[in-house]
């Protein structure tokens, strides 16, 4: 029975305390590194996301983090929270007023239009995982700069793409270990909401006296935020408020029970939730929340996913109406919950280590070392030490099942001695067959092996 495996050791985390030096440079308040142990969680997140989105038939886009200040402004909407107070906005050095992207939908959808994607083939499907940036009160798990995945079907207005959307999302979830639900709602469009939003401010207006400040200023300006309140009376004041699923024109409540029929066929549970409006100006219809299954209620606060329905956005930004849909998922707050739930990423340990003893042998090592490396196998080295013993003490915290070690007796004899780091078994193998005794031996421990699981958090 051979010993047990060391456990790769990675570097101490963020959360590791550190002697803080006077005049050292430090983070910004709201942003976060990733350090390298955590790196396994994110590899996880962008290796499912890709190979859902992928698998789906979507393309993945990258846009650049600052964009016109104006382009967020027409499309997110200038009374949101997120345009009004958290854009990170500037006026750059050709006087340009610019913005560090918020969320991407809108950008999605400026490229769509600046890349003539309305005439591909419709409907165009695109991924994305990036930074985005909203100066925000921080707390745990969120931040100034924070990651996002996310979906976009562009040129599509059939109820069974949101369907999908939600689909694809939970499905994610699901593959990294966290059970989610889904919760739901139908914001209408153009030709139902006004109806509505009159009636909702009819009803609030009664109340007035009795909601906060800021939701009486909502009142004023988008009456469907005051859903989105956190104060106690605001919150009980708007539980009596009409509900726009019972102020839905034909079509929207055709595509809303649509929505939902396909989500049974697909086997995704949902709850119906009048709440959720999201805090965007441009969704119409299906609106979504996933949200961690048993967590407390839905809200813009606790939702790892969110998204919906755009179908007024591309002509907001001066195009012909195109219907599309879309949804963003919060990366940090994703590992987090992966943390909890115990998920355990896959860690790629080297396969070899190169030792050496003495000049001769070291320069004899560089050679095998480009030979191996070539080969793609994964070899790693600390050449720069001297003594056999601090080199091992390196290759057993890399977790590698092999080192091949040259001293002086190997350069004279021209021989490789391999040493098994599992059991310290070592055997001597002529310098010129240590490639095919290597390649043979991981192909080996490759078809036994199982993947390690990373340290715990
Ligand atoms: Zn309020
Ligand atoms: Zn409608």
């Amino acid at each position: 029975m051979p010993n047990q495996k060391p456990e790769p050791t990675l570097p101490p985390t963020a959360d590791a305390p550190s002697e803080k030096i006077k005049g050292q440079p430090q983070l910004l308040r709201g942003m976060k590194d990733i350090l390298p142990a955590d790196q396994p969680y994110w590899d996880a997140v962008a290796s499912i996301v890709d190979k859902t989105a992928t698998g789906a038939g979507f393309a993945r886009i990258e846009t650049p983090v600052l964009e016109a200040a104006s382009l967020f402004t027409r499309s997110v909407g200038q009374e949101t929270d997120i345009v009004e107070k958290e854009m990170y906005v500037f006026v750059d050095k050709s006087g340009d007023r610019v913005a560090l992207r918020p969320e991407l939908t809108a950008a999605a959808a400026r490229a769509y239009l600046e890349h003539g994607m309305i005439s591909w083939p419709q409907p165009v499907k695109l991924w994305y995982l990036g930074p985005f940036f909203r100066h925000d009160r921080p707390q745990a798990g969120r931040f100034r700069q924070f990651w996002q995945f996310g979906l976009e079907v562009l040129g599509d207005g059939h109820p069974v793409i949101d369907a999908m959307l939600i689909y694809l999302a939970v499905s994610i979830y699901r593959t990294l270990n966290v059970p989610v639900e889904v919760q739901i709602n139908s914001l209408g469009d153009r030709a139902c909401r006004p109806g509505y939003v009159r009636q909702l401010t009819d009803y609030f207006k009664t109340r007035k006296h009795q909601l906060c400040e800021d939701c009486k200023r909502r009142l004023q300006r988008n009456p469907l935020r005051i859903f989105d309140c956190k104060v106690t009376d605001c919150y009980t004041i708007s539980q009596d408020a009409p509900q726009i699923v019972d102020h839905l024109c034909e079509a929207c409540k055709d595509h809303f029970v649509h929505t939902l029929e396909y989500l049974g066929e697909l086997e995704v549970s949902y709850t119906l939730n009048p709440r959720i409006v999201r805090g965007l100006d441009y969704y119409t219809r299906t609106v979504f929340e996933i949200v961690e299954e048993g967590g407390s209620e839905a809200s813009t606060q606790s939702a790892l996913c969110g998204g919906g329905r755009y179908d007024d956005l591309l002509e907001q930004l001066g195009s012909r109406q195109v219907p599309a849909a879309g949804l963003a998922g919060g990366v940090e707050r994703l590992i987090i919950k992966m943390h909890e739930r115990q998920f355990a990423p896959t860690v790629v340990s080297p396969d070899l280590f190169l030792a050496q003893l003495g000049e001769p042998g070291r320069k004899k090592c560089l050679k095998l070392y480009d030979v191996l490396r070539s080969m793609g196998v994964k070899v790693v080295e600390a050449f720069s030490k001297d003594g056999l013993k601090p080199q091992l003490e390196v290759a057993n915290r890399l977790g590698v099942k092999y080192a091949l070690i040259i001293g002086q007796k190997e350069i004279m004899d021209d021989t490789v001695l391999i040493r098994d780091m599992e059991n310290g078994i070592q055997e001597v193998v002529d310098f010129k067959k240590v490639v095919p005794e290597v390649q043979k031996r991981l192909a080996k421990s490759t078809t036994n092996g199982q993947p390690t699981p990373a340290p715990g958090p």
